[in-house]
């Protein structure tokens, strides 16, 4: 989007205002400026609902008192667009952002929110996020941008009694509200922000309902960092192609990649280290089995004739087994989930050499194991 307002827009301004300054009334000089409301540098569009005739003065003091941009240049990037495609083009009603957990997508959208709400294309703003935890995020970020109180809605019992204007409802949650909230669409201007829109997919039984509540929103901003989904089921909002690839426009799009993200230092890399998992197995009698990952047990001959015994050393099934001390509550330290662990702190030790904020993450089968 150009950054200056062409002539003809400077004239429509002008026009607009009868000759005089948006901020002080007087009579505007030939060398006015044609200011953008919400700064471009903010991600304010060179847009008529955007601009206003300011007197020389009057534009040198706003541009003083303005407080620097609050976001990433990806974040600025990706509000441009995302205006550029909703207000100027108004190629659809949907915009997608698709970008890497931890890069920031929450602001973004709480930014766009905010200049959707100053240039009077919404009125009001909803957002479905998977997750309890995830709610009160938005009601935080949501106030600190818009200074706007978000109401927060997570019981499924469908209750509306004291909800305000803007609402931040879990996915789950938006089952009990939908005859409320296909009211909300119908009678005002709002901005539908659907967050980890993946989540809708995985509760697809509801999706066409959530389709038709949201069905006359102004304006839906879809966010997710998995484009690719691999269940098959119905998609929510926007579709698919065969591969299970989000198929929508590249203008309606913004993407920032996950190797974008870790160029830029807003993620850090994730690195796996090949341990190929040999151990000892101490039997009783003094004898010691060695198992691994990459082929069977071999067994002594007396043991080898035990029916069953080569299944019991099966790799997989001692790895995921947890070991403890005679109380059968203290984690056994020469066991194999602690040697692993042990070999993991060294990595990561290691990797805190070249990377201080380096952690790690440990998957585990069960609940048990990983306690
Ligand atoms: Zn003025």
């Amino acid at each position: 989007m150009k950054r200056c307002f062409s002539t003809r827009q400077r004239r429509i301004l002008a026009w607009v205002a009868a000759g005089r300054c948006a901020e002080c009334g007087q009579p505007l000089e030939p060398d006015f400026h044609a200011d953008h409301r919400i700064p471009f540098a903010h991600g304010g569009p060179t847009l008529l609902q955007n601009g206003q005739a300011l007197c020389r003065p009057c534009n040198q003091r706003k541009g003083a008192q303005m407080p620097q941009p609050q976001l990433r240049p990806w974040q600025q990037d990706a509000l441009r667009k995302a205006l550029t495609w909703l207000v100027e083009a108004r190629q659809d009603r949907r915009f997608l952002i698709n970008a890497a957990p931890g890069a920031g997508k929450t602001r973004v959208s709480c930014v766009i929110a905010q200049t959707l709400l100053a240039l009077g294309e919404i009125d009001r703003v909803i957002v479905i996020a998977p997750r309890a935890e995830v709610v009160n995020q938005w009601a935080d970020d949501f106030r600190q941008v818009t200074g706007r109180y978000m109401s927060k809605v997570t019981a499924r019992d469908g209750d509306i009694h004291g909800l305000g204007l803007d609402v931040c409802a879990t996915w789950a949650a938006i089952q009990g509200l939908q005859d409320a909230l296909q009211a909300m669409c119908g009678a005002a201007r709002v901005l539908v922000i659907c967050d980890e829109h993946h989540h809708a997919a995985v509760q697809a039984a509801w999706g066409e309902g959530a389709d038709s509540a949201f069905a006359a929103a102004q304006f839906t901003l879809v966010l997710t960092g998995t484009p690719i989904r691999s269940d098959g089921a119905e998609s929510v909002w926007l579709p698919y192609d065969d591969a299970g690839a989000i198929d929508y426009p590249e203008g309606g799009t913004y993407t920032l990649t996950y190797g974008e993200a870790v160029d830029l230092g807003y993620c850090r890399p994730v690195t796996f280290h090949r341990h190929e998992g040999r151990f000892t197995l101490d039997l009783d009698g003094g004898q010691t089995v060695q198992i691994s990952g990459q082929q069977p047990a071999t067994l002594p001959r007396p043991l080898a004739r035990i029916p069953g015994l080569q299944r019991v050393l099966d790799f997989y099934r001692l790895a995921c087994t947890p070991q403890y001390q005679a109380d059968k509550q203290t984690p056994l330290a020469t066991g194999y989930q602690a040697s692993m662990i042990e070999s993991a702190a060294q990595k990561l030790d290691d990797l805190r050499l070249r990377m201080p904020n380096a952690g790690g993450l440990i998957i585990a089968p069960s609940i048990e194991m990983a306690e």
